[in-house]
């Protein structure tokens, strides 16, 4: 027996390994199953030379040297290193240390903050603007002396808006403060270049990009060097950066993803964009009333999160049975709490609690589309009728 799935359309929380991908990695868990520390024999070797092979692949996609490419465990290992080690190095050496990032950034940057406050460090959180955009003026004005890093996210994970990041790093590189970015959503999905960017640190993760999840990488600028204070103590590896032993096959699998998305990005984004405009087409003929959360000019190809005031949230997930898609909330133990970046852009409560994030992928075909499209409008139809009969 076969239970059909729902569709899935939540890349945005985690892609399938592409099977291009998994073939490279494969070889990797036995018949090269070397140390890459090991160089001093032949298994080490080659296990060495895979790594830097990968590390290659990486820097390539973002226009970077392999030597600026620290594998970690994900982003969220990449943003606290990232967080803590700028802003301890500085605590370190020079006493105080000042950050300025936003509200609707991921929970990993946002808590590494929070946390390097507690430990003497102090910081500023911007609000945004109801299309989710960071007001570039406002980012001027709270950078002051003492400013050391500037974290903003390259693209968000919920509501798909693309911060102005050349902008920002300009600005950064002219009032000298490291540029920090958590591009887990961006890479591979639109094209991001370190240098055009002037980025001193940005984080990725495997598992968003088609890569094997329990990888990510680190950029770590070399000029102007950016000096950070390692998470782990231990062996020394990644340039001291990030002691422990590295898991080749899915250091492999990572620099495949890359590579792979170097070549397929341009078009794979177009087509996710033309989904994404379809299926929009398809649910505003039906549903009037829904809102599109965040700037649709300044978003990832494949992004929608879609709101859909008057109707039950709770009911909405529910009866959501043949799509897998994100809710506007998060359940934390019994409570459902609002979504807190649905919040920072201004959007109320119940209305946060009727909201959808669809994210198109890859694997994605019109098909699917088409019948995500006319489940999700037939669903919201029916419960806005049952609210208008409770209302009558
Ligand atoms: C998924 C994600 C993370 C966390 O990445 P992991 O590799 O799962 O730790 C951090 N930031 C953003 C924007 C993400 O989408």
């Amino acid at each position: 027996m076969t239970t059909e799935l729902p569709i899935y359309l939540d890349f945005q929380a985690t892609t399938p390994v592409d099977s291009r991908v998994m073939d490279a990695m494969v070889p990797w868990f036995d018949v090269h199953f070397g140390n890459s520390g090991s160089i001093q024999h032949q298994h080490g070797q080659e296990a060495e030379a895979a790594v830097e092979h990968a590390r290659g692949q990486v820097a390539a996609l973002l226009n970077a040297d392999p030597r600026e490419i620290v594998f970690t465990s994900g982003a969220t290992e990449s943003n606290n290193l990232a967080i803590k080690g700028a802003l301890a190095f500085h605590l370190k050496h020079h006493g105080r240390a000042h950050v300025v990032t936003c509200t609707t950034e991921h929970k990993c940057v946002l808590e590494s903050v929070a946390a390097m406050e507690a430990m003497g460090a102090t910081a500023t959180v911007l609000p945004v603007g109801d299309d989710g955009l960071l007001d570039i003026g406002a980012l001027s004005s709270a950078i002051r002396e003492e400013t050391v890093l500037v974290s903003i996210m390259a693209a968000n994970n919920e509501i798909g808006v693309l911060q102005p990041i050349e902008e920002i790093g300009a600005l950064c590189r002219e009032r000298g403060v490291w540029f920090h970015t958590d591009a887990a959503q961006a890479v591979a999905k639109v094209p991001v270049d370190v240098d055009a960017a002037k980025i001193d640190l940005l984080s990725i993760s495997g598992h968003k990009i088609y890569g094997p999840k329990g990888i990510g990488v680190l950029y770590v600028r070399r000029r102007p060097r950016v000096r950070l204070e390692p998470l782990f103590s231990g062996g020394g590896q990644e340039r001291g950066l990030r002691s422990g032993t590295l898991p080749v096959p899915l250091c492999v699998g990572l620099g495949a993803a890359c590579e792979i998305a170097a070549y397929e990005l341009q078009e794979e984004g177009a087509k996710a964009a033309a989904m994404r405009d379809r299926f929009l087409t398809k649910i505003r003929a039906e549903i009037p009333s829904m809102i599109v959360n965040g700037s649709m000019e300044h978003r990832l190809p494949g992004n929608l999160n879609l709101s859909f005031p008057g109707v039950d949230g709770a009911r909405l997930l529910d009866s959501l049975t043949r799509i897998s898609v994100s809710s506007g909330s998060a359940c934390l133990s019994d409570d459902v709490e609002p979504s807190y970046v649905l919040r920072a852009i201004g959007v109320a409560d119940p209305v946060a609690a009727a909201s959808v994030r669809m994210s198109i992928g890859r694997t994605t075909t019109e098909a699917e589309v088409d019948e995500a499209a006319a489940h999700l409008a037939q669903v919201v139809t029916s419960l806005s009728a049952a609210a208008t009969m409770a209302a009558e």
